[in-house]
C-alpha cells in the first residue's frame, strides 16, 4: 500500500496497529509477519495451505501478498490473523468496489475474478478452499459474538477519529505559533 503520510494514512496506520494486537490476542501469539514466529505462520499458509498459488486466481507466483479476507480497516475491522489471511498474486490484491462505491466481499470478489477469467466453473472449489482455511483449520478466525464486534468497530472508529484530530491539531498549533512568531 502507498503512504502519502497524510492525516488519514496516520489514523489507518494506528488503526491497523490495534488490528494487529488483538488479532495477536486472539490467536494467544502476537501475529506480526516481520517476527520469526509471524513470518513462519505466514510461510506455512502460502507454501502448505495454499501451494504457492493465488487464493483467487490459482496463479503460481513467487511473490504473493498478503490478503485480509475480512478487510483491515476501521469499516470491516478485520483482524491480523492467519484465519484472516491468504495469499494472492498482485492483480488480485486490489478489492474490487461495487456500484454504490463499497468494497466487494471476498466472496464476491473472487467470483468477479473466476468471471473475467472465465473460470466461473472453479468458484466454489476456490470458495470452499478458502472457508475451509478460515473456518475449519489450523488458524481458524475466532468467532465474533456480537458484543465483539460492536466493540471492535466503535474502538476502531474512535482511534481512527482520535488520530485524524490529533494530527490536524498538531499542524493547526504550528501554524498558529509560526504566525505568532514571525509577528515579533
Ligand atoms: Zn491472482
Amino acid at each position: 500500500m502507498a503512504v502519502y503520510n497524510t492525516a488519514s494514512d496516520a489514523a489507518n496506520t494506528a488503526v491497523r496497529a490495534f488490528l494487529t494486537k488483538i488479532g495477536g490476542n486472539y490467536l494467544g501469539t502476537t501475529f506480526n509477519t516481520s517476527s520469526s514466529r509471524g513470518s513462519k505462520i505466514w510461510e506455512t499458509i502460502k507454501c502448505r495451505i495454499f501451494e504457492n498459488r493465488c487464493a483467487y486466481c490459482d496463479k503460481k507466483e513467487n511473490k504473493l501478498q498478503i490478503e485480509h479476507l475480512i478487510m483491515f480497516n476501521k469499516d470491516e475491522f478485520g483482524l491480523h490473523h492467519p484465519g484472516n489471511i491468504v495469499p494472492v498474486c498482485s492483480n488480485c490484491n486490489k478489492r474490487a468496489k461495487d456500484e454504490n462505491n463499497t468494497y466487494k466481499t471476498w466472496e464476491e470478489h473472487l467470483y468477479m475474478i473466476c468471471n473475467n477469467n472465465n473460470q466461473l466453473d472453479q468458484y466454489v472449489i476456490r470458495r470452499d478452499k478458502i472457508n475451509k482455511h478460515t473456518k475449519e483449520g489450523e488458524f481458524k478466525y475466532p468467532k465474533l459474538n456480537q458484543e465483539e464486534n460492536n466493540a471492535l468497530r466503535i474502538i476502531t472508529n474512535n482511534l481512527y477519529e482520535s488520530v485524524k484530530n490529533e494530527f490536524e491539531k498538531a499542524v493547526n498549533l504550528f501554524e498558529e505559533l509560526d504566525k505568532a512568531f514571525s509577528k515579533k
